[in-house]
């Protein structure tokens, strides 16, 4: 925090000498301007900072990074950032969809993200596909259905803030419930997935011999003669009933299933709270069915950090649902990327490489981190500097003995938040 608050000083500052015409040569060899030649707008002049060709106003002032990078940031990795409001659109009778895959997000290979609204009554068709489907309630209520490999049913309402999960193949269906049916978010985990390519049921009875369908259902082929010729999808259906009389038509003499397909997460015990905020862990450990997909439910504090930690284990990627902030990407090179993040964007950080996520609005920042793995894991570099010999990381740091002390101290740090 220090050095941050340091650097911003020093940025700020740098730029009044750029105004007045000052050299921005000898600001290169200054703390927070590592590189040779040195990177970034306060090395830079004002005329070769200006912008005068074509631009996108909206785009570049939400984006501030990506525009002015700090003069930490160095080199060229994949961007880590994407958004569903860069996303097409795809609108039917009963809501619509739109996807971040890697066709347009290449780096994004562990997971691929969907966002979806049902309106009441709205139904997304009995489908399955190759994937598991992680999900987020980010508004409204959505009645799910599904059953296991042993027939046992599974008819519950979601709401904002809960989770489901369907193991790959489990089929299933959405709909839209109330009097304003339902938005959510859904990670599949693989980068290349998406929700305009599963295994439809109205597909499969179009493109299967009626003689067939006849003897499968034991009714005459003539029962199926208006079967719809085209996929339903999304499709605006009759208002939904009771739950309870949906469960009970759907319960399997097998009983129900050994574990819940749904997790009220947003109500759940917080896994870590201090001043900086909350995290709460969602994976197989208190959610078992979610085999290949664990969740870090997160939210930072006004001005607070997610602190400097990477992830040994898995790809990271993120959903941002509230307020604003801001990543650094560290990679090897070295090579470092910022980039800036609102409501509806998406980010990927590839395993082990380091970050941090800064606070930068006035409000809570809550974003989501989803792992394709069956459990959470990182290392914070706070607890790694408290547990190295204090010689050894003073010839690392040059630091004085007072920071040391500072550093040994987080050993007891039992947080991500800083
Ligand atoms: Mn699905
Ligand atoms: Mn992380």
């Amino acid at each position: 925090m220090t050095d941050l608050t340091r650097r911003n000083v020093l940025v700020g500052a740098a730029a009044g000498v750029v105004a007045l015409g000052a050299s921005a040569v000898a600001k290169a060899a200054e703390f927070g301007n590592p590189d040779s030649p040195p990177q970034g707008s306060i090395n830079s002049t004002p005329a070769a900072l200006s912008e005068p060709g074509p631009q996108n106003p909206q785009l570049r002032d939400v984006l501030p990074s990506f525009n002015n990078p700090p003069a930490t940031d160095v080199g060229g990795m994949p961007i880590p950032w994407a958004s569903f409001n860069e996303a097409h659109k795809r609108i039917q009778s009963g809501g619509w969809a739109r996807e971040v895959t890697t066709k347009a997000f290449p780096v994004s290979k562990d997971i691929a993200g969907v966002n979806m609204r049902l309106g009441p009554g709205g139904v997304r068709e009995l489908h399955w596909h190759q994937q598991a489907e992680w999900a987020i309630m980010v508004s409204g209520d959505v009645r799910i259905t599904t059953i296991d490999t042993k027939g046992r049913a599974e008819v519950a309402d979601v709401q904002s803030g809960d989770i489901w999960y369907f193991p790959p193949g489990l089929p299933h269906s959405l709909q839209g419930v109330g009097d304003n049916g339902g938005e959510f978010v859904l990670a599949f985990d693989n980068g290349a997935a998406g929700e305009f390519n599963t295994l439809m049921v109205t597909d499969w009875f179009a493109h299967t011999p009626p003689e067939i369908l006849a003897q499968n259902f034991g009714v005459p082929a003539e029962k199926f003669k208006d079967i719809p010729l085209d996929q339903l999808w999304i499709y605006q259906g009759a208002k939904a009933g009771p739950l309870v009389a949906d469960q009970a038509y759907c319960a399997s003499p097998a009983g129900r299933p050994d574990h819940p397909f749904i997790f009220r997460m947003s109500a759940m015990t917080p896994t870590v709270s201090s001043a900086g905020g909350e995290v709460r862990i969602v994976d197989s450990h208190n959610f078992p069915v979610s085999k290949t997909v664990a969740a870090a439910l997160v939210t930072v504090r006004p001005g607070g950090l997610r602190e400097l930690h990477w992830h040994p284990d898995n790809d990271e990627w993120q959903y941002y649902i509230k307020g604003s902030g801001r990543m650094t990407v560290f990679n090897t090179g070295p090579a470092a990327q910022t980039v800036d993040f609102n409501p509806g964007d998406v980010g990927y950080v590839e395993k082990n490489l380091g970050h941090y996520i800064k606070n930068t609005g006035k409000d809570d920042l809550v974003f989501l981190e989803i792992f394709k793995s069956d459990h959470f894991s990182e290392v914070t570099l706070s607890q790694w500097l408290a547990n190295v010999p204090r010689q050894m990381l003073k010839e690392h740091l040059r630091v004085d003995e007072e920071t040391l002390d500072a550093i040994h101290k987080l050993k007891q740090r039992q947080d991500v938040l800083a």
